[in-house]
């Protein structure tokens, strides 16, 4: 069967036609600059060149339109017709504590969606757009929502409170939620796969390291912690978030530096992370560069990157009682051996041993970077997070695959 996979911003549209059965994906693009002059979509069909077609997109609507001619298009197009879509799988950021599991959109599920933009005020919006605009575009089709914070509704109280006022939860929903659970359900369900175990036995770190960074600790299957919180600002330092820091430091710098709560949320989401520390970029690629050429900020941006990590994975270990495996994955947990390397250093006395040269090979490609003697595994799992949507979707309208 066939889902599309919706991924809509404020003013850009992703999408993947994918097979849901074998994973094959059919076609792939974006429509970008939506609403704004010179928008265009980037288009690649399966086995053709990616096309840049430049194109009036007023709005998410005639956006979805645009894709969907596209995706039929005799030129550049992969299906013969509209009829061969066979439901739609669209990525909503915030499910609040609504939703622990994906659902059919309903004006019920749409007006659950709509009471946790406050929690999430730059994504679920233009996601909710993306849903409305694909409803008008694609009546009949079945629209299924996958939501970032649903796999980790598994989490206890415990885990997921913060010690404010117990009437801030009551009142504003402020808990623990986590982000990216998409990733983190579909690689520690692979992790186990490759291990040969089931999934319900194990307990499993995963480490989704990106431009945003989060690690979420599964227990036997069900997440039990995470490290994004109310918002994805928390946890490890991210390419330009703070992640953790003392609470107190939000009102001494709006203090210092005369900032209003706009001027510091902007500071620690936009400015900080490693590009703060480093001053050179939020791409790790680039801090490589200049750490090699000796620019020491760049190197201490990526050993706080990797302590943090560490520190985390130790945490984790702990508070499960014991780890079976370890998972690297995103762009720079599939990509970059260093962080891998740093990340799980100083571990072997709790049984996990990173093999150097193994880990050194290990680059975008499904693997097992730790010794034969590791009682911990070290896993490399490339994410697909399209893939576990149009599974999700597969799933929640009951089609087999
Ligand atoms: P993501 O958000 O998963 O797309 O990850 C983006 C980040 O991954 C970038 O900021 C890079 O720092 C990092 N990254 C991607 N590809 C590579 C690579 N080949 N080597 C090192 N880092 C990479």
């Amino acid at each position: 069967m066939n889902v599309l996979v919706i991924n809509a911003g404020s003013s850009s549209l992703k999408y993947q036609l994918l097979d849901a059965q074998n994973g094959d994906v059919l076609a792939k693009g974006g429509a970008e600059r939506i609403g704004l002059d010179h928008a265009l979509i980037k288009h690649n069909s399966k086995g053709c060149d990616t096309v840049t077609l430049p194109m009036d997109l007023p709005n998410h609507k005639v956006a979805v339109q645009a894709v969907l001619s596209v995706l039929t298009s005799e030129e550049h197009g992969i299906i013969k017709g509209m009829d061969e879509i066979d439901a739609v799988g669209h990525r909503v950021v915030h499910g609040g504590e609504k939703f622990a599991s994906s659902a059919l959109i309903t004006p019920e599920v749409k007006r659950a969606i709509r009471s946790c933009f406050d929690l999430a005020p730059l994504h679920n919006p233009p996601n909710m757009t993306g849903i409305e605009a694909c409803e008008e575009a694609m009546p009949g089709v079945p629209q299924v929502a996958v939501f970032d914070t649903a796999f980790h509704q598994t989490m206890p109280a415990k885990a997921y409170m913060y010690a404010l006022p117990y009437e801030m939860y009551e009142k504003h929903g402020v808990r623990k939620y986590g982000f990216h659970g998409t990733s983190h359900g579909y690689v520690a369900r692979r992790a186990a796969e490759m291990m040969g175990k089931p999934y319900e036995s194990v307990n499993i770190i995963t480490c989704h390291l990106g431009n945003g960074s989060s690690i979420a600790a599964i227990e036997k299957g069900k997440c039990v912690d995470t490290t994004m919180g109310l918002t994805p600002l928390s946890g490890i330092c991210m390419g330009t978030r703070s992640g953790d820091i003392d609470p107190a430091i939000v009102t001494f710098l709006m203090e210092k530096e005369k900032l209003d709560t706009k001027g510091v949320d902007n500071m620690m989401n936009k400015q900080s992370g490693v590009l703060g520390i480093s001053g050179v970029s939020s791409d790790f690629r680039d801090l490589y560069a200049a750490a090699g050429e000796g620019n020491k900020r760049a190197r201490l941006a990526l050993d706080i990157f990797k302590y943090q990590c560490r520190k985390y994975i130790g945490m984790y270990a702990a508070a499960m009682g014991g780890v079976d495996a370890v998972v690297f994955t995103a762009g720079i947990g599939e990509n970059t051996a260093d962080i891998r390397q740093g990340a799980c250093e100083g571990l072997t006395y709790m049984g996990c041993e990173i093999d150097p040269y193994r880990n050194a090979s290990v680059r975008g490609r499904e693997a097992v970077v730790s010794t034969d003697e590791s009682k911990v595994k070290v896993l490399v799992v490339p994410t697909n997070e399209e893939l576990a949507i149009a599974r999700e979707t597969a799933r929640i309208c009951g089609f087999s695959i």
